[in-house]
């Protein structure tokens, strides 16, 4: 009957990581993010998994980004 038990904990502390523990901390992500934002306007294709999951699911960070994007791409022009 306990046989059954690690399976189901692995489970459940899986799953309880990915929903609330994102790679990074807002902080973390604000670090990296004029590194990630230049990358992505140099090459459209980067990727950075980390930064794209923590955007993902902070709108906090999603909205920084895309605001810092929007200003790099003006001062391209
Ligand atoms: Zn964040």
């Amino acid at each position: 009957m306990n046989d059954q038990n690690p399976t189901v904990s692995a489970l459940t502390v899986a799953s309880l990581l990915v929903d609330t523990e994102p790679y990074l901390s807002c902080d973390d992500c604000f670090e990296r993010m004029d590194q990630y934002v230049e990358r992505r306007l140099a090459d459209r294709h980067h990727d950075d998994l980390e930064m794209t999951t923590h955007l993902a699911g902070c709108g906090v960070c999603a909205e920084e980004a895309d605001a810092l994007e929007a200003l790099l791409r003006e001062d391209a022009q």
